[in-house]
């Protein structure tokens, strides 16, 4: 659930992005030639795309173009670049032209380029979109690449943007004495090895091995035979389909019903864990809700779980941890103001979550006496004038002087409160000052109060502690959020693990807690490709601070439909779920052909599924926003399941979630946090 930053029509956002992209992706990551780096800022991503994925241009991913192909990340693309240690007199055989992206990105640091493409339509849109963008140092050509260009070699460097089985001699017998050649190696389809060979005065080479990395194949004579050759390697994993779909079918535990089903044999499989994390597929489909909702209810009753914390705002899900603890409306954070009430609300504000909810209530009544109420909380940062409003209601309820000197510090903030982003926007650019020193003197100021504040006012000071911190965490989210994707996310992750590590010290120093979140949070970020570029998130901090205490669970879909919305701020609308991509773990559930299922994969009943599974697929990933039109590049990613869960759960139809309508309030009871609003 990220706000869409992208909203870019004008020249002026382009050249924006190109800056952000540059200093997001490119610099912060270690590429540090500065002639590379203004070449990223010169070509224009966009024109080098289809127009339908234009907008995507300047995401940190390669994108796909015509023929099958794709273009690469900007990233690889600098890398490779820089690896080549280019003088500006250089001449450059690149092979594998695709889109002509890297190519004139290479015709900006080199004197000439020769760029050689397989696929006929593909060589001409690029030669033609080069001519028009005023590339005329980049002569494009049709043909093998694993043969080279002997009419113009030697080269001083070469490149190849595809992966090979080995080096193709004839590239090496085109590179001059001291040439650097940069090319991807491996063995078939999954990651391959990134290399830069360096041709000695003798002929021999002097090979270097710079990470890696994962290219469409370079198929000719010197390359690979085709791609059946490529795909039909017998690497792990790429046993077919069908022999991958049977295995599932065969160490599936099938699912019959959800409401009523005893999940007893997955609370053993669970055993001791204090942290059970539930993830979901999507934020709009009811099932994942009702099994999630059915295992948590088994945890809190069998298995003694304290508290429920879930991907929402803090102070709309403290509105409800006091209605499922019976407690009176605090009239101070939040309650005046329904919960729920900003995009997206069906998120929670569904007959779904109701159902849970309706249950925690009446098991904490009846409870009462005998054990602490179970409690549900938020983990997310985007209330930060909901909690700004809620530290000045308790110190002015607490601490009158102290709420003025709030008031003072806080006001640095208010000018943004329709648009938070924009402040981190104009505070990146110069244009408004950085009010991050005001939001986390107030977080320290409480922190130091806070044992006289308990002692005067009671527990209220927690509610408080937590909306100070969110505060500052959302004060530099904001900014981070034009600076990277990769910092924002982090920021927001480790903001939802510091706030989980809060909870439970609240709770008693032991306390066993439920995550709600999505799959992209909770599954470990280390076996996907978002952890391959840098990004963190609650489940791999989980592992990494609570080992085997940490039991992770991701859900999964092939069909259906979902509540979500096209665009950021949009309204809600059900949409029906595409069928997955072939190539993805989803295909593999669903041809397993059995409907719903339990899969284990930390210790499956076979090691043998681990295995085969643990090559990376893709994977997809559906939030508030779902576009079916361009599902490839907005909703799939590589990822290993079996090292991102140790549960993962299968549903192959799916509905969307009901949310609760205005209609369906009013019939509510009075009090219940669902009955206003919306
Ligand atoms: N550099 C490209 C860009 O910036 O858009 C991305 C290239 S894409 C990852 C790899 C390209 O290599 C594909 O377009 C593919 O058709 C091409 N290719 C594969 N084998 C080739 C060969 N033997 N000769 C020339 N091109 C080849």
């Amino acid at each position: 659930m990220a706000p869409n930053l992208h909203p870019w029509s004008n020249m002026s956002d382009t050249m924006l992005l190109r800056e952000e992209m540059v200093e997001a992706q490119l610099r912060a990551r270690g590429i540090r030639d500065e002639r590379v780096l203004s070449a990223f800022r010169e070509v224009p991503r966009e024109a080098f795309v289809p127009e339908d994925l234009a907008e995507f241009a300047y995401e940190d991913a390669p994108l796909p173009i015509e023929e099958g192909q794709t273009i690469s990340q900007p990233y690889i693309v600098a890398l490779m670049t820089t690896a080549l240690e280019l003088d500006p007199g250089d001449r450059v055989l690149e092979v594998g032209t695709g889109s002509g992206y890297a190519a004139a990105i290479l015709g900006r640091v080199a004197r000439e380029v020769d760029t050689i493409e397989r696929h006929e339509p593909l060589a001409r849109i690029a030669a033609e979109r080069l001519t028009r963008l005023g590339f005329d140092n980049v002569r494009v050509h049709h043909g093998d690449g694993t043969l080279g260009w002997p009419e113009h070699a030697p080269y001083d460097a070469i490149i190849v943007a595809a992966g090979g089985p080995g080096i193709p001699p004839a590239l090496i017998e085109q590179l001059r004495p001291g040439g650097r050649l940069v090319l991807p190696v491996g063995e078939g389809r999954g990651v391959q090895k990134l290399v830069r060979a360096t041709r000695q005065a003798d002929g021999s080479l002097a090979s270097e091995d710079l990470g890696d990395v994962r290219f469409v194949p370079l198929i000719g004579a010197q390359g690979w035979e085709s791609e059946q050759a490529w795909d039909g390697r017998p690497a792990r994993g790429r046993s077919r389909p069908t022999t991958l779909a049977h295995l599932i079918r065969e160490q599936a535990l099938p699912l019959s019903q959800i409401e009523g089903h005893d999940p007893g044999a997955l609370l053993e499989r669970i055993g001791d864990a204090r942290l059970v994390l539930i993830g979901e597929a999507t934020h709009g489909t009811s099932e994942f809700y009702r099994m999630r909702a059915e295992i948590t209810k088994a945890l809190i009753t069998r298995a003694g779980f304290a508290l429920v914390a879930v991907e929402a705002d803090w102070p709309d899900a403290q509105t409800l941890d006091r209605w499922v603890k019976g407690e009176p409306p605090s009239g101070r954070s939040g309650d005046a103001v329904p919960p729920f009430q900003r995009f997206p609300t069906w998120m929670w504000r569904n007959h779904e979550t109701a159902g849970f909810l309706e249950w925690l209530r009446g098991w904490n009544a009846a409870s009462r006496g005998d054990r602490a109420p179970v409690g549900f909380h938020g983990l997310d940062l985007y209330s930060l004038f909901t909690s700004i409003q809620a530290v000045l209601a308790y110190l002015d309820r607490i601490d009158p002087e102290a709420a003025a000197t709030a008031r003072r510090r806080y006001a640095c903030l208010s000018p943004w409160e329709a648009d938070p982003a924009a402040y981190g926007r104009a505070a990146l650019q110069g244009r408004y000052r950085v009010c991050e020193r005001e939001a986390v003197a107030m977080l320290r100021d409480l922190l130091e109060r806070r044992l006289d504040y308990a002692a005067r006012d009671g527990e209220a000071i927690f509610d408080a502690v937590q909306n100070a911190r969110l505060v500052a965490d959302a004060e530099r989210y904001y900014r981070a959020m034009y600076s990277g994707a990769n910092e924002s996310w982090n920021l927001r992750d480790h903001h939802m693990f510091d706030t989980l590590a809060s909870l439970r010290s609240h709770y008693g120093p032991d306390a066993k807690a439920i995550v709600w979140e999505h799959n992209s949070h909770l599954g470990d970020a280390r076996a996907t490709e978002m952890g391959s570029r840098g990004q963190q998130n609650v489940g791999q901090l989980c592992r990494e601070k609570f080992g085997s205490d940490a039991f992770l669970i991701g859900f999964g879909t092939d069909h259906g439909t979902v509540a979500a919305a096209h665009d950021w701020d949009g309204p809600m609308d059900v949409m029906k779920v595409r069928s997955a991509h072939p190539e993805s773990y989803e295909r593999l559930c669903h041809e397993a052909g059995v409907p719903a299922f339990f899969l284990h994969l930390r210790e499956p009943e076979r090691e043998v599924l681990r295995y085969e599974l643990e090559p990376a697929r893709l994977e997809r990933a559906i939030g508030v926003i779902y576009r079916p039109d361009s599902e490839i590049q907005s909703h799939y990613f590589h990822a290993s399941l079996p090292n991102q869960f140790d549960e993962y759960i299968w549903f192959d139809d799916t509905r969307a979630v009901r949310p609760v309508t205005a209609e369906d309030a009013r019939s509510l009871a009075q009090g219940h946090p669902f009955s206003v609003g919306s």
